[in-house]
């Protein structure tokens, strides 16, 4: 079993990186970001609720997001046996200590963080880029400067709590995308 965490702003490629580490390791997606769009895609009544952050670039409140975690993990058992990838969770300490009581609750633990660092400039250029490219709809320059002040008050913080934990491994983000993927197998097969 591998758990892995995959971290870093909006626009670091977590989710691109998340497909190859699927594909290499077994593992099962759960994209946080993915699951609520699709619940507002389906006008669920979560998605009505979420929609709103979504598109002021704010946080969901911990308490409603883990709730979402949780049913997802229990709704996925044989999924996810072999390991989960987070993408878009933990983004809070809350949601990090959650994460880590959850896991514990199932006998396991995060086992690697992987944290994606890539320059600003390049954040905002991606996540534009991503815009005209797919039409998510908080992919615009007022959204996204909004989503990354929160990333850095809210969402940074934990780059120390998981350095603090022993499982933090920075990965340079930027370049090409093979290269990356590259140094995160070499760094996730350090550990295990
Ligand atoms: P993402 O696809 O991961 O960039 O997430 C898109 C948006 O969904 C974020 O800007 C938040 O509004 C919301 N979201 C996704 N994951 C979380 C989370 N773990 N905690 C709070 N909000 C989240």
């Amino acid at each position: 079993m591998l758990n892995v965490v995959i971290f870093g702003a909006p626009g670091s490629g977590k989710g691109t990186q998340s497909e190859r580490i699927i594909k290499e390791y077994g593992l099962h997606h759960i994209s946080t970001g993915e699951v609520l769009r699709d619940h507002i895609a389906r006008g669920t009544e979560l998605g009505k609720i979420v929609d709103g952050y979504i598109s002021r670039g704010q946080l969901i409140p911990d308490d409603l997001m883990v709730r979402v975690l949780a049913s997802v993990l229990d709704d996925n058992p044989e999924k996810t046996s072999k390991g989960v990838i987070f993408d878009g969770f933990p983004r809070t300490i809350p949601q990090a200590e959650s994460l880590k009581k959850m896991l514990a609750e199932r006998g396991s633990e995060v086992h690697a963080v992987i944290g994606l660092e890539v320059p600003e400039e390049e954040l905002i250029r991606r996540m534009l880029q991503r815009g005209k490219e797919t039409g998510r709809a908080d992919d615009n320059i007022d959204t996204i400067t909004k989503r990354l002040k929160v990333y850095h008050e809210q969402t940074a913080p934990l780059r120390e709590y998981y350095k603090q934990e022993g499982n933090y491994l920075p990965v340079e983000g930027s370049g090409d995308v093979d290269r990356i993927f590259f140094d995160i197998k070499t760094r996730i097969n350090e550990r295990t």
